[in-house]
């Protein structure tokens, strides 16, 4: 991940401090994703917890994952951002390196929100066996974002 540019997320952004505490450690590499876990030489199942399919790794988590594309699939249509390519990673950083512009913001809070719905429901998956629907936290996204935007965002989103 392009690090200059993410670093931008933590200024001007209007998330939970929890949420940009996640990114902050995305940014970072510091979330212990099952591919870091594996190069402390703790043996440990590979495999994405929600999908089951490829390697957890950050990469893999937050951005090529089924459950993680859903997620952006969704936030894109809604901020009209063009995701054609269905390259994630490229439109989010583009939208995010536009933190400071009006349409920026919002998406950053989106983004912060985001991150951190993915990574609860890969530990809910792992500690609990069981997540939730992605619709239910795409809800849950869109409620957390509208509370915590000011009217003028929130009209954008609706229109
Ligand atoms: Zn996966």
């Amino acid at each position: 991940m392009e690090r200059v540019r993410w670093k931008r997320l933590i200024c001007n952004n209007y998330a939970t401090p929890k949420s940009k505490f996640i990114i902050w450690m995305v940014l970072h590499n510091r979330l212990p994703t099952v591919d870091r876990i594996r190069r402390w030489g703790i043996n440990c199942d590979a495999r994405c917890s929600l999908c089951r399919s490829e390697e957890e790794s950050l990469q893999h988590l937050f951005f090529s994952c089924d459950n993680a594309s859903a997620i952006w699939r969704e936030i894109c249509r809604l901020m009209r951002f063009d995701d054609s390519g269905g390259l994630y990673q490229d439109v989010i950083s583009s939208a995010c390196s536009q933190a400071r512009k009006k349409k920026g913001k919002l998406f950053v809070m989106f983004f912060t929100k985001s991150v951190h719905a993915i990574w609860r429901q890969r530990n809910s998956q792992i500690f609990r066996e069981s997540c939730k629907d992605t619709n239910v936290v795409l809800r849950d996204i869109f409620f957390k974002v509208a509370t915590r935007c000011t009217d003028v965002e929130r009209r954008r989103l609706l229109m």
